[in-house]
């Protein structure tokens, strides 16, 4: 394991130079990316040419708070003269005018951006195979998928690439690809950090969150990107600082009945779960089964009023403001149509036909405005257990990463995976995912908690306790 935090001293005391651990890094790209294909774009001479900034201000003791930690940013970040594509022909070669808030503050403490990488096209997909610069391989075994939609990331970082990187979770995007690395990732509460510089998929959902080995490196990352930004609305400012504290004493923890005794968690999991349960009631945390009757209705919610939002979103893309335009076409509605046609992909047309089908007149009541309804219920539920239990524990997916190409022709299947992960999203409670094993193939899964809004510290170091 590369974690930043524990090379930390060794970093701050001149044992270890940045510029060695860049070196390292960039070896380790060279050798391996080919066949993995999570940077889209190395930052090689940039990165050492920071790297030697950086070691100055170490040895002048001007550092700031990330000195040292070399981190990868998903394809739907943006990073100002760098650039910027969310996978998608559609954007292919578009460069950045801005960065992002939650990347400039990282920047401002001395943080080294590595490379920009590969993530499922517009973070729509579970497995990283809707990529338009083809899917990326999980490090664990080339045979399998990382997860999606920011696949990148984790095998950047599970590939020892760099320390961390920074992804997007719209449901699930950065927990379920984590569990299939053996990766900590932790959604913020919404508006946490400020969605300012990332690429809108479905703006109500949106979060930019951190991929790390630790806890102690999750918290470190977040702590710095979060709290308020002029320049989103939806931002929030953090309630304390965020950080991995002593010991948290004993919980209430809730378990959803109807995720564990779900039919299609596999058992292997499920057996790995049942001793973690066994294990926290060992160490006096009070283990509390609950009812949430609207779990089969999560990933339907979710997908109506993702779409919904998607569609909206992506009409910017429209052949003429920017982006990819068709050379085949010959007025204006051609430029519209061809442009949109030959620039996206099959799933991401996929979810703008959905959305546009869930919010035409005549479908609206019956499709998003229910789907808005049910979000309010299941938030209502959501909030009512946090109220009575410190944390809503359970697995992140309902097993470890599947083969590339398994799943590919099923989109139903694909949408299924993100069961266990959408509840924080529509809810916008965070969640963190934590590595909870490995089945008898050697693959992971991961386990997640979920806290009431604000509570990133007590998440964070509970799950820094149990995962020790
Ligand atoms: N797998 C989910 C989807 O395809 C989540 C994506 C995400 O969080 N960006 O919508």
């Amino acid at each position: 394991m590369i974690d930043y935090s524990s090379l930390q001293p060794k970093l701050s005391s001149g044992e270890i130079t940045v510029a060695q651990t860049v070196t390292c890094f960039l070896e380790t790209i060279a050798k391996d990316n080919a066949n993995i294909n999570a940077f889209l774009e190395v930052y090689a001479d940039e990165a050492m040419q920071q790297a030697q900034v950086v070691d100055a201000k170490i040895a002048n003791g001007t550092q700031g708070k990330l000195a040292g930690m070399v981190i990868s940013i998903k394809d739907n970040i943006c990073y100002k003269n760098h650039k910027v594509s969310a996978a998608s022909k559609m954007l292919e070669n578009f460069e950045s005018l801005y960065t992002a808030t939650a990347l400039q503050r990282l920047l401002d403490e001395d943080v080294i951006v590595i490379g920009r990488v590969n993530c499922d096209e517009f973070a729509m997909g579970s497995s990283n195979e809707n990529s338009a610069f083809g899917p990326v391989k999980n490090p664990l075994n080339t045979d399998y998928v990382t997860g999606g939609s920011s696949g990148g990331s984790v095998a950047s970082v599970a590939a020892h690439m760099c320390h961390a990187s920074i992804g997007s979770d719209t449901g699930g995007s950065i927990r379920q690809p984590a569990s299939y690395t053996n990766l900590v990732a932790i959604k913020p509460t919404y508006g946490l950090v400020s969605r300012f510089g990332l690429i809108a998929f479905a703006s109500s959902f949106d979060q930019i969150g951190p991929i790390c080995h630790t806890a102690q490196d999750a918290a470190l990352l977040l702590d710095i990107m979060a709290g308020i930004d002029a320049n989103d609305g939806t931002s929030i400012d953090k309630t304390e600082t965020i950080s991995v504290n002593k010991s948290s004493g004993k919980k209430k923890i809730a378990i959803i009945k109807e995720a564990i005794n779900n039919p299609g968690l596999d058992p292997e999991v499920k057996l790995a779960f049942d001793k973690q349960i066994e294990q926290l009631k060992k160490d006096g945390h009070e283990i509390k089964e609950v009812s949430l009757p609207l779990l089969d209705y999560l990933v339907p919610t979710y997908y109506i009023l993702t779409t919904a939002e998607a569609s909206s979103n992506l009409a910017r893309y429209d052949g003429i403001h920017y982006g990819y335009r068709s050379e085949k076409a010959q007025s204006i509605d051609e430029t519209y149509v061809m442009s949109r046609s030959e620039a996206f992909g099959p799933e991401v047309k996929r979810r703008i036909l959905l959305g546009t089908f869930v919010l035409s007149s005549g479908f609206y009541d019956a499709y998003y405005s229910k789907a808005q309804k049910v979000r309010r219920l299941i938030t209502e539920q959501t909030h009512k257990l946090l109220t009575e239990n410190d944390f809503i524990f359970g697995p992140t997916t309902a097993s470890a990463a599947f083969k590339l190409g398994e799943k590919a022709s099923d989109p139903i299947q694909l949408y299924l995976e993100d069961i266990f992960t959408v509840q924080a999203n529509l809810t916008g409670i965070p969640a963190i995912s934590i590595p909870g094993g490995t089945k008898n193939n050697k693959l992971p899964f991961g386990f997640q908690l979920m806290a009431a809004n604000h509570k990133e510290t007590e998440l964070l170091t509970f799950a820094a306790e149990i995962s020790a």
